[in-house]
């Protein structure tokens, strides 16, 4: 479980002041699948950086599993951001110079898994994104559908209990971009919970709550049933 409560983050460039996240809380459960919507700017990123201990934030709290994510050290938080988060970002974040298999292996190389243990999760993990007959291959010979796919499968291959995923789609054409909810929908059902940030209304449709962001507050939580309705 994920939970938020009245986070407070502000960044200061220049010594301007801006306020990304005001009192904002939230609480995701094992199982969710939370799309997050809003006007850009509006805090969306910053929530899911925060989520993810990829940010610390300024004030309120934090609760990631039980975790109060404050009261741990940069290397407890580091641990703990590698073994329960995985990532997935709107421009792939594949790494040219690795074929498929070490792209995948890179976040399991924090981990305590022997090489036997990493080369089983790579190609389980390649396998259910649709790719294991590519191992071998580079990101530039595969299409963008695929590239994401490939990120997907870096990001579960060392069992997260969350997948956070920003605009997962954002680059990707329709067609492909139905391929990748379809296979985020199926992640979600075997049990991972997903956070996901969309612009695509009809994508956010497909999620088990929509969360609405507004100046970096929670402005609307809509649920299911509604949101079909
Ligand atoms: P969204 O994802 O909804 O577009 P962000 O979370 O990226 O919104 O940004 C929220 C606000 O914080 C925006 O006003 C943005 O300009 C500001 N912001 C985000 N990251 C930084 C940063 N590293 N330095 C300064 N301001 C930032
Ligand atoms: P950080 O310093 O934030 O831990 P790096 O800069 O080492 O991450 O990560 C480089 C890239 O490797 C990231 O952009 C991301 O795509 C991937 N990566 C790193 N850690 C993870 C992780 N735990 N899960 C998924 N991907 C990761």
């Amino acid at each position: 479980m994920l939970k938020m409560h009245n986070v407070s983050k502000a960044y200061i460039t220049d010594s301007v002041k801006t306020q990304a996240l005001q009192s904002f809380s939230l609480e995701v459960k094992a199982g969710d699948f939370i799309a997050v919507t809003g006007p850009s700017g509006s805090g969306k990123t910053t929530f899911l950086n925060i989520s993810g201990l990829l940010e610390g934030f300024c004030e309120g709290q934090y609760l990631l599993d039980g975790q109060d994510v404050s009261k741990l050290n940069d290397k407890d938080r580091s641990r703990l951001r590698n073994e329960k988060i995985g990532f997935v970002f709107q421009s792939f974040n594949l790494i040219p110079e690795l074929n498929l298999f070490d792209n995948v292996d890179v976040p399991l190389r924090y981990r305590g898994f022997n090489k036997a243990q990493r080369k089983q999760r790579i190609e389980e993990a390649l396998n259910k994104v649709g790719l294991a007959g590519r191992m071998n291959h580079y990101p530039t010979q595969l299409s963008g559908g695929q590239q994401q796919r490939v990120a997907i499968a870096r990001a579960l291959a060392g069992s997260p209990a969350f997948l956070l995923a920003d605009e997962p789609t954002g680059n990707l054409d329709s067609q492909m971009a139905d391929g990748v909810m379809a296979l985020l929908k199926e992640i979600n059902a075997s049990g991972t919970t997903i956070v996901m940030v969309t612009h695509d209304q009809e994508q956010a449709l497909q999620a088990s709550r929509i969360i609405h962001v507004r100046d970096g507050q929670v402005e609307e939580v809509i649920h299911e049933q509604k949101a079909i309705a």
